[in-house]
């Protein structure tokens, strides 16, 4: 089992770096080609923001890295009642202009409070990456919904969309960290491969299940149920 967790930290950290590397070198012959006089004053604009575009996805891959690390190290944030029907109103507010700009629909059902004890940051997180999943693997007039609920004293959260879906192959390995399906379509809409990872270290942490269920071409829907809270009403 030791062995296993090094060989994890090993073939993490080499993945790490490829990740980071790869942006870098084209944010490097970027700056090349403009210092050496290549681009043309018209193309500069694409140039430049090629460059920024490359920056900003480095940030967010060495903030996914860094929260991923944190876990792994067994770090735990603050834990408060959280109402999760209001935290998903939040999270869809704060995602609407996202959906809109790639022509989805993004809605939170149910108005009754679902409330847990929790990791607020962590759960605001974990909410962000599956919504922001179900905007990136869409089509245009697709649609995202997402509702929490209470069945059997547990809450429970299901994101469901109708976009591209996951072959069964892929179903358990899109949790693993870097493992994407379509390369090119995560890497196209910012993704660092690393959203799920980090919706399963959190649903850990939280002592909550995860069922995906999902069929290529008709849609993904991911429900986390979590466990009765002993203080709570029946
Ligand atoms: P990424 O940053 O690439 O989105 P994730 O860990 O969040 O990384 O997801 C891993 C891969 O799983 C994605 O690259 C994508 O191929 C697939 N995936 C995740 N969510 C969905 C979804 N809702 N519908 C279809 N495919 C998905």
């Amino acid at each position: 089992e030791e062995a296993f967790a090094e060989r994890n930290r090993r073939e993490f950290t080499a993945n790490v770096s490829h990740e980071l590397k790869t942006p870098l070198q084209s944010i490097m012959g970027g700056a090349e080609l403009i210092e050496n006089g290549l681009v043309k004053q018209e193309d500069m604009p694409r140039f430049v923001g090629h460059i920024r575009t490359e920056a900003a996805r480095l940030v967010t891959l060495i903030e996914d890295i860094i929260r991923l690390s944190r876990l792994d190290e067994g770090v735990r944030g603050e834990v408060t009642p959280v109402d999760l029907t209001a935290l998903i109103q939040h999270c869809v507010q704060k995602l609407t202009p996202a959906a809109q700009n790639a022509q989805v629909s993004i809605s939170a059902s149910g108005n009754d409070p679902v409330l847990i004890s929790g990791d607020h940051a962590l759960l605001e997180e974990m909410l962000t990456n599956l919504l922001e999943n179900g905007i990136k693997y869409n089509h245009a007039g697709g649609y995202i919904r997402a509702r929490a609920e209470m069945a059997d004293g547990r809450a429970v959260v299901t994101v469901a969309d109708n976009g591209v879906g996951i072959a069964p192959e892929d179903q358990q390995r899109v949790f693993e960290r870097f493992y994407r399906v379509d390369k090119s379509r995560s890497k196209q809409t910012g993704g660092t491969g690393l959203g799920l990872s980090i919706v399963k270290h959190g649903a850990q942490v939280h002592h909550a299940q995860i069922a995906m269920q999902s069929a290529l071409g008709e849609g993904t829907t991911i429900t986390l149920t979590f466990p009765a809270q002993s203080s709570g009403k029946k």
